[in-house]
């Protein structure tokens, strides 16, 4: 079948209307690979890395069936798709509203975080589609809110990172409420053992949809690596964003704590950022995003567990502070940048204790970082490591350049000989 285009992928006309109103022009290798089999009422286990369109590769074709099957009046929820974090589920929705405009199919979220009551609400008005996240699909299940007997349909995407987040039982809990003759889709950005094991138990005789080898890099995203002292990080970071004429950044801390740090650190620098994570109530975290959407913030400071969340075009830079802590989530931050076939740059800090992640990186991408060293917080014994094995203990002050030094932005605490 020749898949080049949305109309040879045989979706009905309302979508394919509503594909060019959104400035779709042609499918990505995703939607390409997918869009015919999930036609054809196959079940997928697809590797996508984020990014790549992998939402309407289920999306698509789900209206599609749905809208030709055409409910028994009343009939409830005819699809089910499990996501694993808030931003996700509430992105799922708006791409299913955009896509199913021309439709009379109706969608509901539920998402931890925020009031039930709405949520009840919208259950109440029958939707024939579910974006959720487990635990309150759970909480709802549990009071007598929805049912799940109807389900023709069930999708799970970012399979990898629900059991990631630990929600395997709830998964499992859920999908045996849904009836076995289904048909489902398993969206997941590595495949591991336990994906393949999960694959194994929810799907029958899945077609294999892989279109970018796992944990694949997009090769629009440059990647750097600039070696630095843990103590230079913050001054690095606000050297690099006063610098270099970069108006949207996306900074990955590890931890909660340390990204309410770094927007202290930089709100005291005049630059203007905010944070998102796991103890943001969902409002904060969504008019964080705003905010950052609208352009009103230069920067905003994440934690793993959001990033897959984040989809705001025009990050021209994902920025590592701290290198993840396993490489799998180094693929999804920088997945941030170079969305849809823009390009991006990605810039990752490593001290001499990360030089051991860094390599678990280069080693799982396949691909190996570029150094800049090219900064005035360049520490020439950190990067030496990167050849010579282990960090030795007390790994030694950074060895500067003359030159480099001479470009060390002056701010009044290094004057007395703290750092900042
Ligand atoms: P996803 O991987 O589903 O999160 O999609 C990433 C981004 O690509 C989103 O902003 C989508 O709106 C956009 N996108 C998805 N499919 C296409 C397409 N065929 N043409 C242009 N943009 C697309």
């Amino acid at each position: 079948m020749n898949t080049d285009f949305f109309e040879k992928l045989s979706l009905c006309k309302p979508i394919l209307s509503a594909l060019s109103q959104v400035g779709y022009q042609e499918p990505t290798p995703i939607q390409r690979a997918a869009i015919p089999l999930a036609l054809a009422g196959k079940d997928l286990l697809a590797t996508a890395q984020t990014g790549t369109g992998k939402t309407a590769g289920f999306a698509l074709p789900m209206l599609h069936l749905l809208h030709k099957r055409a409910a028994a009046s009343g009939k409830g929820l005819r699809a089910l798709i499990l996501t694993p974090t808030r931003e996700l589920a509430l992105q799922i929705d708006e791409s299913l509203k955009e896509y199913g405009r021309n439709l009379s199919l109706r969608t509901a979220v539920v998402l931890g975080g925020v009031p039930a009551g709405p949520q009840i609400r919208a259950l109440q008005r029958k939707p024939d589609i579910l974006v959720a996240t487990p635990g309150r699909l759970l909480d709802l299940m549990g009071q007598g809110h929805l049912r799940l007997n109807q389900i023709e349909i069930l999708v799970l995407d970012e399979a990898d990172r629900m059991l990631d987040m630990g929600f395997a039982p709830d998964v499992r809990r859920i999908v045996a409420e849904v009836p076995k003759d289904r048909q489902t889709m398993l969206f997941s950005a590595t495949m591991s053992p336990a994906i393949a094991q999960l694959a194994s138990n929810m799907l029958r005789n899945p077609s294999r949809v892989e279109v970018t080898p796992a944990a694949s890099v997009s090769s629009n995203i440059e990647q750097q690596v600039l070696f630095v002292n843990q103590k230079d990080k913050r001054d690095l970071l606000t050297s690099i964003l006063k610098n270099r004429g970069i108006q949207r950044a996306l900074v990955f801390t590890r931890t909660k704590h340390g990204a309410d740090r770094v927007v202290r650190h930089l709100s005291s620098r005049g630059i203007s950022a905010d944070a998102i994570h796991s103890n943001k109530s969902q409002n904060a975290r969504q008019r964080a995003l705003a905010t950052f959407d609208r352009g009103k913030t230069q920067v905003l400071v994440a934690t793993d567990i959001v990033s897959r969340g984040i989809d705001v075009d025009g990050i021209s830079h994902v920025i590592n502070y701290e290198m993840p802590g396993d490489p799998e989530s180094y693929v999804h931050r920088i997945g941030r940048t170079a969305r849809a076939g823009a390009a991006g740059i990605a810039m990752s800090f490593c001290d001499a204790q990360e030089v051991s992640l860094l390599r678990g990186i280069e080693k799982l991408t396949n691909s190996p970082l570029t150094a800049f060293n090219d900064h005035p917080y360049h520490c020439d014994v950190t990067a030496s490591l990167r050849t010579r094995g282990p960090a030795p203990r007390n790994s030694g002050r950074p060895v500067r350049s003359q030159k480099r030094r001479a470009f060390r932005p002056k701010h009044p605490m290094a004057k007395r000989g703290r750092v900042a």
